[in-house]
């Protein structure tokens, strides 16, 4: 998918932009936005990267988003999350212009997937798709299970599940029998983080499953499933470290091109080009 990205920048000839705001120094949200710009100058989109201090008050940050919002070089503004605990997140987020939402989190993006309508759709949801598609999961009247609701995972791709006709069930820290109903499922995405919660024995044989969870213990990183047992009755299966981490950035690139051609092409502030 990144030399699709890279290759569409090349023929098309179109500026990407993306704009990264890091507030703080909290070591993983550094890692993985420097992992975003790198995976951005590899394809061709220009980088615009703004490190606030710890310190920085919520207004500076939302004059910040405000001026990005304005600037015809940034196509796409990501606020890596979380910000320190005296910035409210959520309410920064809502101030990204929609259609520069490259992470897709904003409640008009939110709104826009609900009713299906165009619009940027969050990257990890919707790399988990294209992981379905591109090795032809049926999702046509599937069986899905969802474990986890968060606006960022759990509830997208339950959305974007249900708008490709898939039964979905969607499971959370209160459902009654968890190993039950993810043995009924076709499809099963974890996205939970808690290390190795899906056991083997919950996976239905010849299921698909997307395991989401990136949890940091003393073997490195491990997923929310139990790889080794769970593949032992999938069809298929994500890897952790591999799998959904690397599709998200993927889509952050492929987000951040929509978003640059939607400019081109809308006039502003005409709703959704993208
Ligand atoms: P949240 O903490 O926001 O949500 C976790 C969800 O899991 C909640 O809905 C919670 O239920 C549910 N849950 C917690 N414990 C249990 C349990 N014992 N049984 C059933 N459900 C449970 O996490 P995120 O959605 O943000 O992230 C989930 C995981 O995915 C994390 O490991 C995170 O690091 C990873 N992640 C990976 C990404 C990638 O690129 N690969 C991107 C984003 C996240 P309740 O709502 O009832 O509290």
């Amino acid at each position: 998918m990144r030399a699709e990205v890279k290759a569409e920048i090349e023929a098309t000839g179109l500026r990407a932009g993306l704009a990264t705001v890091l507030v703080g120094d909290d070591p993983a949200s550094a890692v993985y936005v420097a992992g975003k710009i790198r995976a951005c100058e590899e394809v061709g989109i220009a980088s615009i990267h703004h490190q606030l201090l710890a310190s920085v008050s919520q207004d500076e940050v939302a004059a910040l988003i405000g001026e990005l919002n304005g600037r015809a070089d940034v196509s796409g503004i990501l606020l890596q999350l979380p910000v320190p605990e005296h910035l409210d997140g959520q309410a920064l987020t809502a101030l990204i212009d929609p259609d520069k939402d490259v992470d897709g989190l904003t409640p008009i993006s939110a709104g826009r997937l609900l009713q299906n309508r165009p619009g940027l759709r969050p990257c990890t949801p919707a790399g988990i798709l294209e992981l379905l598609d591109r090795h032809d999961v049926s999702l046509e009247g599937a069986e899905a299970v969802v474990v986890g609701r968060s606006d960022l995972v759990g509830k997208p791709v339950g959305v974007l599940l249900l708008h490709r006709n898939a039964t979905v069930t969607m499971c959370h820290s209160r459902t009654r029998d968890l190993a039950a109903t993810c043995r009924r499922a076709d499809v099963l995405i974890a996205a939970v983080g808690r290390p190795r919660l899906v056991q083997g024995d919950w996976v239905k044989p010849g299921a698909t499953v997307i395991d989401v969870g990136i949890n940091r213990s003393d073997e490195g990183l491990v997923g929310d499933v139990d790889f080794a047992a769970a593949a032992e009755r999938a069809a298929l299966i994500t890897p952790v470290p591999g799998g959904v981490g690397p599709m998200t950035i993927a889509m952050l690139l492929r987000n951040t091109l929509t978003a640059a051609a939607a400019r081109t092409t809308a006039p502003r502030g005409a709703g959704s080009g993208v």
